[in-house]
């Protein structure tokens, strides 16, 4: 951005030399340029009005600042206008459709955020004495009891801050149970659609990742797995509806198999939107399954709040699930279970993941959103997210290549190639235009088992007329991909950046402000 007020600007400037796509201000209508707050305040402004503190003899020995710290002040007016004008830079799910596939971007209904704002709710402290929280506590059992049952597994770890935490908790609960074996199994195998966390989480928890390959149909190679199983592995890591936004209809017998070899059955379920209230993963012989409440149960996410990501656990790891967890007792009151109780009740436990008890406001939000549905009304929710995600795969055929659109319907998401595209014109680009058309642009090169992935997730929030005006930008932008419109490779034209060198930014990140350089 060469915007002219980047360097300061003087009232005789301005006088008609300015290229037809800028504006003198950088602001383009009412999206308004914003310089870093390094280049608009400086250390001689503040928008605190208070005396500096009396001189008092220094506690610190030798390390107290000796200068100035040099950070820049505004004003409280300019303070608040630097802050909001970044803010209204920044797309989220309450301005518009956010077709982020694999992420399930769908609405947060405000009657989730006012629960969660129960004073009884938001003003309790993790460190209250547990007879005085016993309605946070019960909102967490019962959510856990909601858990359990929409999932058919046999109890639930609801302390993971986030779905990847989930994972480790589900790998490390297998740990503990192939150690209480005496087994030592090393390998996990993830199949080539699964998400990149699940061998993350599984190289991150010690054990040896292997690949097991995709058939043509983007689904586990069956005999693949089976021949690959042994008494080296400890288990797999599925994704299921995989990330081809497929169901992996050979479920049971990989998880039969699996059993039968002595491993385990790490389910991700982060994408349980497209099966809750349909299926349940318990009767697919999954041991364990972390659900993203953030996702599924439309907790805000991305900058709009926490993760939260519950693991539900099959009878065999139940055991070995961390601590604290919530158990009704006798008298009808519910009890947070800790170290203390755990040595008897719980004792082959791997231990605890968090300092207290898990994402308290995404639990009431998530009960909030579950109850308010109903068991009806959750299954209509994975009824629509997949009838929305078929509706946008069938309009852009003959548009757009569908990899894996001759196997039949798709379930929550929609994948897409490059296939087809103009010499020189990439996925990219056509995320990039989508951005001049108002939208977030879809997952791009995700997952890497197809050619210039574009993962589409519409879920079931959005109404026909949003998928109708998205689909007719898609339809756009890709002609303009297949045509090769040299326009298209310069978008988006009318964002306040353009193309930033993202490899750059990723490998050499310039994370502290040392004056114009930059350096
Ligand atoms: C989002 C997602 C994850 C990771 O969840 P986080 O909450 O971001 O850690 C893992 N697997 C799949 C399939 C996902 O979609």
């Amino acid at each position: 951005m060469n915007a002219p007020n980047a360097a300061g600007w003087r009232p005789e400037m301005g006088e008609g030399h300015i290229a037809h796509d800028e504006t003198f201000t950088g602001n383009r209508a009412l999206m308004l340029e914003e310089r870093l707050i390094f280049e608009i305040g400086d250390t001689s402004t503040t928008g605190v009005d208070i005396d500096p503190a009396p001189a008092a003899p220094s506690r610190l020995g030798g390390l107290a600042r000796a200068e100035a710290i040099g950070l820049p002040g505004l004003s409280e007016p300019e303070t608040v206008r630097h802050y909001t004008r970044l803010s209204r830079q920044n797309y989220g799910i309450d301005l518009g459709f956010f077709p982020l596939g694999s992420c399930t971007m769908k609405h947060n209904p405000r009657l989730n955020e006012a629960v969660a704002r129960m004073k009884g709710f938001k003003d309790v402290h993790p460190l209250q004495p547990q007879e005085t929280v016993q309605g946070a506590l019960a909102v967490i059992n019962e959510l856990a009891v909601w858990l359990i049952k929409l999932t058919g597994m046999y109890g639930v770890a609801m302390t993971p801050k986030a779905g990847a935490h989930g994972e480790l908790c589900g790998v490390l609960a297998i740990k503990a149970a192939l150690e209480a074996r005496g087994e030592n199994r090393t390998v996990f195998l993830v199949p080539e659609s699964a998400h990149g966390t699940n061998p993350a989480t599984a190289a991150f928890a010690g054990f040896t990742v292997e690949n097991i390959p995709a058939t043509p149909a983007g689904r586990v190679d069956l005999e693949a797995l089976k021949a690959r199983l042994g008494p080296d592995v400890a288990g797999v890591m599925i994704t299921n509806p995989n990330t081809c936004g497929l169901f992996e209809p050979d479920m049971k017998a990989i998880s039969d198999a699996v059993h039968a070899a002595g491993g385990y059955v790490y389910c991700d379920g982060a994408n349980f939107n497209a099966i809750v209230g349909k299926v349940r993963p318990g009767d697919l012989g999954v041991d364990a399954m972390h659900i993203n409440l953030h996702k599924t149960f439309s907790t805000p996410h991305g900058g709009g709040g926490p993760g939260s990501g519950p693991v539900v656990l099959s009878e065999a790891l139940a055991p070995f699930g961390p601590i604290p967890y919530t158990a009704r007792q006798a008298d009808g009151s519910i009890h947070l279970i800790e170290e203390a109780e755990a040595t008897t009740e719980h004792p082959q436990s791997f231990g605890r993941m968090t300092a207290f008890h898990g994402q308290m406001g995404m639990f009431t939000r998530a009960l909030s959103y579950i109850l308010s549905h109903g068991a009806d009304g959750l299954k209509q929710v994975a009824e629509d997210a997949v009838l929305n995600a078929n509706y946008i795969l069938r309009s852009l055929d003959g548009v757009l290549d569908a990899p894996f659109g001759h196997s039949g319907p798709c379930m929550h998401e929609a994948l897409f190639t490059d296939d087809g595209f103009a010499e020189g014109f990439s996925t990219l680009d056509v995320a990039k235009g989508l951005i001049d058309e108002g939208f977030h642009p879809m997952t791009v090169y995700f997952p890497l088992v197809v050619h210039g992935a574009m993962l589409v997730e519409p879920t079931e929030t959005e109404s026909k007329a949003a998928l109708d005006q998205f689909i007719g930008a898609l339809r756009s932008v890709a002609m303009r991909a297949k045509q090769g419109d040299p326009s298209l490779k310069t978008a988006p034209h009318f964002a306040p950046r353009r193309r930033l060198d993202e490899t750059l930014a990723a490998r050499k990140p310039v994370l502290a402000w040392r004056g114009d350089k930059g350096e």
